[in-house]
C-alpha cells in the first residue's frame, strides 16, 4: 500500500472532508498579475520644415519687408506719410534717433529696432525716438 492509500485508510472518515476542504485552499492558485501597460508611444517628430531655422534677414533694412512695412520705415524722412502721421517733424530721422547707432556723418548705419541692420542716416520709421 502507498503512503496516500494508507493515510486516506487511517485517517477517520469524518476528518476527510476536513482534509479535502484543507488541500484544496492550499492548492488554490494566486490570480496572474495584470499584464503591463503597453508604454505610450513615442512622440513623433516634428516637420522637417519646423526643424529648419527660419533664414536670418541680413544686410540693409528693405522698406519693402514686413518689419519695415508694420513700422513705416522709408529710406528718406520726407517719403514717411503725412496723412497718416502728422505729427512727424523734418528733425525726426534714423540719424537723430536713440535706436540709431552709426557714425556721426555716415550714410547709414545700425538699428536696434531692426536687430543691428543697417537704416539709412536720413530715414525714419514710426518707432522714431529723440536721442538724449
Ligand atoms: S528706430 Fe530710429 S533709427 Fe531705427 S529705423 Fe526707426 S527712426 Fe530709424
Amino acid at each position: 500500500m502507498n503512503p496516500r492509500r494508507r493515510f486516506i485508510a487511517l485517517t477517520p472518515w469524518w476528518a476527510l472532508g476536513s482534509t479535502a476542504v484543507l488541500l484544496a485552499a492550499c492548492s488554490e492558485r494566486t490570480p496572474a498579475p495584470a499584464p503591463m501597460p503597453a508604454p505610450p508611444p513615442a512622440p513623433a517628430p516634428p516637420p522637417a520644415a519646423a526643424a529648419a531655422p527660419s533664414p536670418v534677414a541680413v544686410g540693409p533694412v528693405d522698406p519693402a519687408e514686413p518689419q519695415a512695412v508694420v513700422l513705416a520705415y522709408v529710406a528718406l524722412a520726407s517719403q514717411a506719410d503725412a496723412a497718416r502721421f502728422p505729427n512727424r517733424t523734418a528733425a525726426q530721422q534714423c540719424g537723430s534717433c536713440a535706436l540709431y547707432s552709426g557714425a556721426a556723418g555716415a550714410a547709414a548705419g545700425p538699428c536696434s529696432i531692426f536687430g543691428g541692420r543697417g537704416v539709412a542716416a536720413a530715414g525714419w520709421c514710426s518707432a522714431w525716438v529723440k536721442k538724449a
